[in-house]
């Protein structure tokens, strides 16, 4: 909710202005022009929604889990009655195309699907007579107050990840969104607060590090899951265990594509040029390095260049857009002297996308499709998350090579394979050492049903968004042993 060009918190079923001394700027970052100004809310207010939701957390987990879904169910509905205007939103504080905004609007949807399943998800299972006359079964109870952190690049989608099954299992949840991207989520509790849910089940908290550190030293808060940079992830992570808290967090990426000879070019050049240069590359599933063995590098290399240079880039809500910018100045300038760092380390420019100009967009942050050749793997540019729409390719002459360059990298979001070959997709799901594979895929995003993975420095925790990994991850594992003597229990 906006009031005066400020946006507010939601704490305690309410709309709130927060106390806070400081606001920052949400801008386009098509055109740089001012949209809302988002509140950089004290410690103080985290308490509050902190306390709202533990107050309504003892008759949230004692409604029957068929009675909380009902609000998913009709959650969906208002979703997709708005779904238009909320894609919109995306598009214009985050800079994606609307294509792109719908895209990840439906998969956030999708997780509520999932979680309407809860009832049978949650359920526990039991054993009779583990020893004589006596029964043991185990019951799954929330977890109490839980709190999610995420992203600027996917702001309608990954508060999905997480809110659905924490309050369908019966947990009390708080979210911060990324202070870059606020108004897709202000605009989604508008329509939670349309649900009827009790007040405190669901707050929105706005603001940056000050609210992270105080949902993690919050004694209330038993779980935190984030999503962002890995660096970010870690802290966050540390931080939360050794104040005795669940945690999952998801970190960044630079994920590694292998393209064998065998592989359908013409398909494959398509495919990986919409995972490198979609969502301007700011995507923790984007291809960032292409790895191609044997004859298949020359003949990928004519092909990535022409479709890179011929993508087009503009407003994300200019329906023939292909690409938008990336969402700060910062960004573009940290983008483009990465690419110059790489030339500088001996790679060759085959598409140079610093430097651009989008007529009528002079002021947004563009930078255009890049492609780099022989980037050195040991290098700045070889081992840094860029973000941002650059593709870098290397050769190598066989597959295990490809491999073991997939395996060197300390990320382990993502990699895929393009092939015709099942004997070699096998080798490659097989020692690949990422969390999401992807066989003739370009983004390998598991469905709502399958836990979102990640290896390495891609994830800090044991347990993923998403699915059955979100439910373990929401809910406590009770085992009750139970005896009841009579004649025909065991005697003592
Ligand atoms: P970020 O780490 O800068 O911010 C993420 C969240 O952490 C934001 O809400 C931000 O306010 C907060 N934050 C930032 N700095 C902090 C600090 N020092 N202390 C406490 N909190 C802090 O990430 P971003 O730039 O918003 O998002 C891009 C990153 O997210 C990329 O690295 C990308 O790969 C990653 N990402 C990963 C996944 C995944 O599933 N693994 C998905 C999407 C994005």
């Amino acid at each position: 909710m906006i009031q005066d060009g400020q946006l507010l918190n939601y704490i305690a079923g309410k709309w709130v202005h927060s106390r806070a001394s400081e606001y920052l700027d949400v801008r386009n970052p098509a055109t740089l022009e001012a949209l809302v100004r988002v509140p950089l809310t004290p410690a103080e207010e985290v308490d509050e929604a902190a306390r709202a939701a533990q107050a309504a957390f003892s008759d949230w987990r004692r409604t029957p889990p068929l009675e909380r879904i009902q609000y998913l169910f009709k959650l969906k509905r208002l979703l997709e009655e708005n779904f238009e205007e909320i894609a919109q939103l995306t598009t214009q504080e985050c800079g994606k195309t609307l294509g792109e905004a719908k895209g990840e609007l439906q998969r956030g949807v999708e997780n509520i699907e999932v979680a309407t399943g809860i009832p049978s998800l949650m359920m526990g299972y039991n054993s009779e007579d583990m020893a004589r006359g006596i029964d043991e079964y185990m019951f799954r109870q929330p977890v109490g107050v839980v709190a999610a952190i995420t992203p600027f690049n996917f702001p309608g989608m990954i508060p999905l990840w997480f809110m659905p099954y924490a309050i369908a299992c019966g947990n009390c949840f708080i979210l911060k969104p990324s202070e870059k991207v606020p108004m897709t989520m202000s605009k989604v509790f508008e329509l939670i607060d349309q649900l009827g849910l009790p007040p405190g089940v669901v707050s929105l908290v706005n603001g940056g590090k000050t609210v992270v550190d105080a949902l993690l030293d919050h004694p209330t808060v038993r779980a935190i899951s984030f999503v962002g940079s890995s660096p970010v992830a870690k802290y966050v992570y540390s931080r939360a265990a050794a104040n005795g808290k669940r945690a999952q967090c998801q970190g960044g990426a630079k994920n590694p594509v292998v393209v064998l000879p065998d592989a359908d070019m013409e398909m494959t050049t398509r495919i990986i040029a919409d995972s490198s240069f979609g969502c301007a590359g700011q995507r923790c599933l984007a291809t960032a390095v292409t790895i191609t063995v044997g004859e298949a590098g020359p003949v990928f290399r004519e092909q990535i260049t022409n479709t890179a240079a011929t993508r087009k880039v503009g407003y994300g809500l200019d329906p023939q857009v292909e690409m938008g910018p990336v969402i700060t100045p910062e960004s573009k300038q940290r983008i483009e002297s990465l690419i110059s760092k790489g030339i500088s380390e001996g790679a060759q420019v085959l598409v140079d996308g610093r430097d651009s100009h989008i007529p009528g967009y002079e002021h947004g942050n563009f930078v255009r499709p890049t492609v780099l050749d022989n980037v050195d793997p040991r290098g700045e540019l070889g081992h840094t998350e860029i973000f941002g729409p650059v593709l870098s390719l290397s050769h190598v002459q066989t597959i295990d090579d490809a491999i073991e360059l997939v395996n060197s990298t300390s990320y382990g979001n993502m990699a895929c394979l393009f092939t015709s070959s099942g004997a070699a997709a096998r080798k490659f799901r097989y020692e690949a050492q990422a969390g999401n594979i992807g066989i003739n895929i370009g983004v390998a995003a598991p469905i709502a049903f399958f836990p979102f993975s990640g290896w390495k420095e891609s994830f800090f925790g044991d347990m993923h968004a998403q699915g059955r990994d979100a439910v373990e991850f929401y809910t406590e594992k009770k085992v009750v042993v139970e005896r009841w003597p009579r004649e025909w229990s065991r005697k003592f």
